[in-house]
């Protein structure tokens, strides 16, 4: 299967960087394109019970959170989920081919890598991570990237292995703020997506 962007980590990173993405499908410059997210099911948001994370619900599990997230980012129809573990990825003809532990393998024009700040299991990348200045452990790794999640064009990074401190508001942060950035690509101008209140009935 091919699409437009891959995400690698289907946490909160990641799928705050699917949702924004699929929710500009409506605009013309976003054309056929498709999002895909692979993911093993290890996301530390599973682990947690949120107090302070902005805009949930006090006390909310991260379970839930995370199944309302993937709904969020599968509602518009462009983009998909994967269960699986990546291995290896490369790079040919302006495109990246990503392979899993099943044996499947996928073809793309964006890679987002946005698998957390603890784990770094994927062959092929010239980039490799260096330790995370503000991950509170010294096993903690983060990607070099140019200040907003850009390695290179092709090559972008969500959630905390982008760098952020370990806050549910911070990762998603930063898979927005990724998304944007490929956005922006797309549109060929500066962009984001906003929704507003339909208009009451008069
Ligand atoms: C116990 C605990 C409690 C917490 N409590 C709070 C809290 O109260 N408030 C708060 O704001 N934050 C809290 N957090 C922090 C919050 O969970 C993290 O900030 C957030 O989950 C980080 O998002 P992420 O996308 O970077 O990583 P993750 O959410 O961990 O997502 C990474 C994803 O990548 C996947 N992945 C990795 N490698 C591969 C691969 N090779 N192939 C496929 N998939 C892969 C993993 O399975 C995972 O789903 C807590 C964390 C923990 C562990």
């Amino acid at each position: 299967m091919t699409c437009d962007v891959l995400i690698i980590g289907g946490g909160v990173g990641g799928l705050a960087c699917a949702m924004t993405l699929a929710s500009a499908h409506a605009k013309p410059w976003f054309k056929d394109r498709r999002i895909l997210i692979i993911d093993d099911g290890m996301s530390d948001l599973g682990k947690a019970r949120l107090c302070n994370a902005p805009g949930v619900p006090i006390g909310a599990l991260g379970s839930d959170i995370l199944a309302g997230m993937r709904a969020q980012a599968l509602q518009y129809g462009v983009a998909s989920l994967e269960s699986d573990r990546v291995t290896t990825v490369s790079r040919s003809d302006e495109r990246w081919t990503v392979t899993a532990a099943s044996g499947r393998a996928w073809t793309a024009a964006t890679l987002v890598l946005a698998t957390g700040f603890k784990r770094w299991e994927i062959e092929g990348l010239a980039c490799t991570p260096s330790p995370h200045p503000r991950g509170g452990k010294p096993d903690r790794i983060m990607l070099e990237h140019d200040g907003v999640y850009c390695v290179s064009e092709e090559l972008r990074v969500a959630g905390l292995l982008g760098g952020g401190s370990s806050q549910f508001a911070i990762a998603a942060g930063a898979g927005a703020q990724t998304a944007v950035e490929i956005l922006c690509v797309w549109a060929g101008k500066r962009t984001h997506i906003h929704d507003v209140p339909e208009p009451p009935e008069c």
